[in-house]
């Protein structure tokens, strides 16, 4: 048990237990290959002693130096892995949910997830192709689904999928949710995914963000199987939402915890409003796909080229360009149509 001071902003992945709030530590776990790092995990006492068991706020990946480090850091805090009898897990994403359901059919711990992803849930239990191989070519990037259809390993993908369960609880928005002393109340921020939820400890004034406010990026936007129809709109209404709430200390899944979020959801819609400007200027420099569009801007706060990219993160950038596209159409700055293959193109109004 150890206070968090971070020395640089790489020192968040350190492996421990860092208590963040009075009663809460913070325990980071390894996502190898992936640009995020880490992710970080929750822990709520439910009593006195470690014996009394503990809540975790999400999981972590089932990947085994992940099981491995959250066994190790929670006995620092004198737990064992069967000592965690609930996850409230933020999202679907693998690497906040899968964990969990490892140690469901392990230890039979309670695995809560949002209601509203329900729909991500069954289509990933009963779909067996990756919806962005058909989403693609309607962006305008055929050439990237087909990339991306023959670099997904099939074992691999099916080692991801057996990874994938039902929870045990599916928690609505606004759900009252004990955890030992505390009631935390679910808020539901679709965006990120369709049924992202945030946990607000009003009481002591924290927040458990998960990926909907993360503190050095800017999170993806309906990267998920059954998509959204319009996933920016929905993130964008989820950040005002949390300003209608106190304001609360930020507990991030991804990234150091800390500092308002309030303040971070300004800086999050300030980002959008400039994203959605550059945007249309590209659309009314002739861009017209999502494709176009998202070769006509910069990424990253580095303003880095999109043929410069990976694979996965031009795949990101062109479903993020697509995205804002939507907004700016439901705005009337922008207009869309759809050919008979699918294919989406935007304009300005005549
Ligand atoms: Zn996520």
């Amino acid at each position: 048990m150890s206070e968090y001071r971070p020395s640089s902003p790489q020192a968040w992945t350190e492996p421990g237990a860092f208590e963040v709030a009075p009663g809460v530590h913070r325990i980071p776990l390894p996502l190898p290959n992936d640009g995020l790092r880490a992710v970080n995990v929750y822990v709520l006492p439910l009593g006195a002693e470690p014996a009394d068991g503990c809540v975790l706020i999400d999981s972590g990946w089932a990947l085994e130096e992940g099981r491995r480090q959250l066994e190790d850091s929670l006995g620092l805090l004198g737990y064992g892995l069967d000592d965690v009898k609930r996850f409230l897990v933020t999202h679907m994403h693998r690497d906040h949910y899968t964990l969990g359901i490892e140690l469901q059919r392990l230890y039979g711990a309670k695995v809560g997830l949002g209601l509203g992803e329900q729909p991500n849930i069954e289509r990933t239990m009963t779909a067996n192709d990756a919806a962005l191989v058909r989403l693609l070519p309607t962006w305008g990037a055929p050439h990237l689904g087909e990339i991306w259809a023959t670099s997904i390993h099939v074992e691999e993908r099916a080692l991801a999928l057996a990874s994938y369960d039902y929870p045990d609880e599916w928690i609505p928005d606004g759900a009252r949710l004990d955890a030992g002393k505390r009631t935390l109340t679910a808020i539901e921020t679709p965006g990120h995914t369709r049924g992202h939820l945030v946990f607000l400890d009003s009481d002591a004034s924290v927040m458990f963000t998960g990926d909907h406010v993360l503190p050095h990026i800017t999170p993806s936007i309906g990267l998920e199987p059954a998509r959204q129809e319009s996933p920016l709109t929905n993130y964008l209404a989820s950040l005002r939402l949390l300003l209608t709430h106190s304001d609360a200390v930020m507990l991030p899944a991804h990234g150091t915890p800390g500092g308002s979020v309030h303040a971070r959801v300004h800086e999050l819609l300030t980002h959008h409003d400039v994203r959605l400007a550059q945007t249309a200027t590209a659309v009314r420099a002739g861009a017209g796909t999502p494709y176009d569009a998202a070769r006509a801007i910069g990424w990253t706060r580095r303003e880095t080229p999109f043929d410069d990219l990976n694979l996965y993160n031009q795949i990101l950038a062109v479903g993020e360009t697509w995205a804002h596209l939507v907004v700016l159409a439901e705005r009337g700055q922008v207009v869309q149509s759809v050919d008979g293959a699918g294919l989406v193109t935007f304009e300005v109004p005549a």
